[in-house]
């Protein structure tokens, strides 16, 4: 790791303590995973240090030949992994690239329709507290019967309100996202399509979940949660938006792109066209319903009775009806188990407390554990939840969580 060279000993000291708890505990929250060495050297490198506003070939400062190189590569490869015509692979974040697309299509006020937050929905997608909400009409949809997304109630609700956009895409909706059933809706209304597959970029990327980039006009995503590239968003278009993309993306909402972490995601592009991460994102699926099977068995109870993808919302009433998705975070992160507490559909309980917790499986997958290990790690967070009175049994399941731990080494 660069932080050996590091002076200040004060950042690298803390660098040091968070490879530890990154690495001697289970990493199971579902937007997160371990990114290559190669993706570290890359946004760790000397493209820090330049500055490169505009794109490649009409850049406003000089000395940007290389990065020019590096920045027309991430978006032949990005096109080529997903089948796009055009990409642009400047957005800092998944957020920015939302808000990007709003602005390059729609005109303040318009009405959009997109996934209720409490049911699964990003807080890009319409939050009151968020730009989106205080920017633009968004209506709420919502899941229905046996916590599917209710496509019926999508329809009603574009008939009714006629919207500009329709956005697709969850942060915590463990199952799949089909493309055609949005796509016939927004075309009965003449609406665009937007999908946001941040957390599902690399189940798309990898064949493990279904590509919406040849239904939707928009597709937008972050680099650095299934796909296990470094932190940032990206955007896939038809090519007959480019220029209104373009143009939102920079001049409209950002200045300087971050070209390290361009080169990062040049590089993630590249490992995610390898066979083994076809491989790799089966794997990912496959240990997210070994898991939640195993969850089941310990008496908890899945939202939508399972997942399809690489997460699980898990509702702990029925494990315990006194523990709340707070104090269930709180102990398992005690116990060396990093997890977040998720709302589940109708909650009683208010987002900060929550009656569930979100469990993820990319980064356990990325280490290398298999459907063998999803019963060791249930037991781990059903033996931690159940003595959460009892500090040596936390102390206990954190020493099996390091000892599995380090049989599975991220780096
Ligand atoms: N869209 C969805 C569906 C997400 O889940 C997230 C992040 O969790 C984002 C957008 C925002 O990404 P970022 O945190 O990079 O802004």
């Amino acid at each position: 790791f660069p932080t050996t060279t590091n002076p200040d000993t004060e950042v690298s000291e803390l660098i040091e303590r968070e490879i530890e708890r990154q690495t001697t505990g289970l990493q199971l929250i579902a937007s997160e995973n371990f990114t290559s060495p190669a993706v570290m050297a890359a946004t760790g490198s000397v493209l820090t240090n330049k500055y490169s506003e505009g794109y490649p070939g009409k850049r406003y400062y000089g000395g940007n030949q290389i990065v020019d190189s590096i920045e027309q590569l991430a978006i032949d490869r990005v096109k080529e992994l997903f089948g796009a015509e055009h990409a642009n692979v400047q957005p800092h974040s998944g957020a920015n690239a939302n808000m990007c697309v709003y602005q390059a299509l729609l005109e303040p006020g318009d009405t959009i329709l997109g996934l209720s937050l409490d049911h699964g929905g990003h807080l890009t997608h319409g939050s009151p507290v968020n730009a989106s909400g205080l920017l633009y009409n968004f209506v709420a949809y919502g899941t229905g019967a046996e916590d599917r997304i209710d496509m019926d109630n999508v329809r009603e609700l574009a008939l009714e309100h006629r919207p500009k956009m329709i956005v697709a895409g969850t942060t915590s909706y463990p199952r799949r996202l089909d493309p055609e059933p949005f796509k016939k809706i927004a075309d009965e209304v003449g609406a665009l399509l937007m999908f946001d597959i941040a957390h599902l970029a690399g189940l798309v990327a990898g064949g493990a979940h279904p590509n919406p980039v040849p239904y939707a006009d928009i597709v937008t995503f972050t680099t650095h949660k299934t796909l296990r590239g470094p932190r940032g968003g990206c955007i896939l278009s038809k090519q007959e938006h480019q220029k209104a993309i373009d143009k939102a993306v920079f001049p409209g909402w950002q200045g300087g792109p971050l070209e390290h972490a361009i080169a990062g995601k040049a590089i993630a592009f590249r490992e995610a066209m390898d066979p083994s991460f076809k491989e790799y994102a089966a794997q990912i699926v496959a240990n997210a319903s070994a898991l939640a099977s195993a969850l089941a068995d310990e008496g908890f109870r899945l939202v939508s009775g399972g997942t399809d993808n690489h997460m699980m919302v898990v509702d702990l009433t029925p494990f315990d009806a006194e523990l709340t998705g707070k104090v269930a975070q709180a102990t398992l992160d005690e116990a060396g188990i990093t997890l977040n507490k998720n709302t589940i559909p109708d909650d009683p309980r208010s987002p900060f407390v929550t009656s569930g917790v979100r469990i993820g499986t990319p980064s356990v997958t990325t280490q290398g554990m298999t459907e063998a290990e999803m019963p060791v790690i249930a037991k781990l967070i059903a033996t931690a939840l159940r003595e959460r009175e009892n500090p040596e049994a936390i102390a206990q399941v954190r020493t099996e969580v390091a000892d599995l731990c380090s049989k599975f080494p991220a780096y």
